[in-house]
């Protein structure tokens, strides 16, 4: 079995951003004691000046750490500054780019983390890997821990757009494909499904799925997203790959990246929820219940809004499996002939 370790902290809470030492200090009593830095980005820093500045003084003097690119050289680079510094906490303030650079620089370094999310836009918060530039616009996914502390600030999340949240949502959504796709690896061989992982994920799913809070800007939907968000992240930690959260759907937001990025620019909740709806097509269910979810959240998941053409869209797909050769996913089954593919190009126009 995949050895895994669980954050000591998950808190959501209004204001909680003004009191992380003393939160982290119920559970390492010294924190105020050992060497922090704060890792964030220059927009981020001008955005919650007065934020930072009480974090910095809160963990004694900390520095501050300015993301400008997110390559692995970046990350390894920072890990390195750590070790040599003697820092023991790296806590990572921001987005998806900020928090993967943050956790894989706590990875190597082997500092504590401590992550506090300003957008709840995909599942990278809580999950164990982090995506990382290689060379040019190459990107690959980098194995890692989840954080020690996952804090959240209910106000932070609150300011922030609303496309974010329904770009976490379509991270979220887009797990019912991603559990079909690996079933059938596990069919095949290529994979083996761990039975709590998979249910983790499929709650994350379910809690989405069923929630009847409409108003993404409350409260009580920012706790529910969080718990969704979480628990996916937990489900690649017990597994040990990002599987239970990451298949087909994802492939093709994968090939969009890698191959389109010049005309397309479609944030990754999106793309996977868009992903998700030809996923479902391939994999022959019930269509109906992935509709209901992207009308009912208003996703934007017509891909011509996002400069998708018909001839891109299916150049993705026919491309996707291609981006993650070793998963197995329905692409290997698949029918992807350019007629199929466009069709279900036509049906997302019409239908969103
Ligand atoms: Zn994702």
């Amino acid at each position: 079995m995949n050895n895994f370790r669980l954050p000591y902290h998950l808190i959501v809470q209004e204001g909680i951003f003004e009191q992380v030492d003393k939160v982290m200090a119920d559970y390492v009593p010294d924190i105020n004691n050992k060497k922090a830095i704060i890792v964030t980005d220059g927009n981020l820093q001008q955005l919650f000046g007065k934020l930072i500045s009480a974090l910095q003084e809160d963990f004694g003097d900390s520095e501050v750490y300015l993301v400008q690119n997110n390559y692995f050289d970046d990350a390894v680079a920072l890990a390195k500054y750590v070790c040599m510094n003697n820092i023991q906490v790296i806590i990572g303030f921001g987005g998806g780019t900020v928090l993967d650079l943050a956790k894989y620089a706590a990875f190597v370094s082997k500092s504590m983390y401590l992550c506090l999310p300003t957008t709840l836009s995909n599942d990278s918060l809580a999950s164990p890997v982090a995506v990382l530039g290689t060379e040019g616009k190459a990107r690959k996914t980098f194995k890692c821990t989840i954080p020690d502390a996952i804090i959240v600030d209910v106000n932070v999340i609150m300011g922030a757009p609303e496309k974010q949240l329904m770009a976490g949502i379509g991270d979220t959504i887009s797990k019912y494909t991603a559990l079909n796709d690996w079933k059938l690896a596990h069919t095949v061989g290529n994979s083996h499904v761990d039975d709590f992982a998979y249910m983790l994920s499929k709650m994350a799913f379910n809690t989405i799925c069923f929630n009847e809070e409409k108003e993404l800007k409350s409260k009580s939907f920012i706790k529910i997203l969080t718990q969704a968000l979480v628990m996916g992240g937990l489900a690649m930690e017990i597994a040990g790959d990002s599987r239970p959260a990451s298949g087909s759907e994802h492939l093709f937001c994968h090939a969009l990246e890698e191959n389109y990025s010049e005309q397309v620019n479609v944030t990754h909740g999106i793309a996977v929820a868009m992903g998700s709806y030809v996923a479902c097509k391939l994999q022959n269910r019930n269509i109906e219940k992935i509709i209901r979810l992207l009308k009912e959240y208003r996703l934007p998941v017509k891909p011509s809004t996002w400069g998708i053409t018909e001839e891109i869209f299916v150049g993705a797909w026919q491309q996707a499996a291609a981006s993650r050769p070793d998963r197995y996913t329905i692409l290997n089954e698949a029918d992807l002939s350019y007629e199929r593919l466009a069709g279900f190009y036509r049906e997302m126009e019409s239908l969103f």
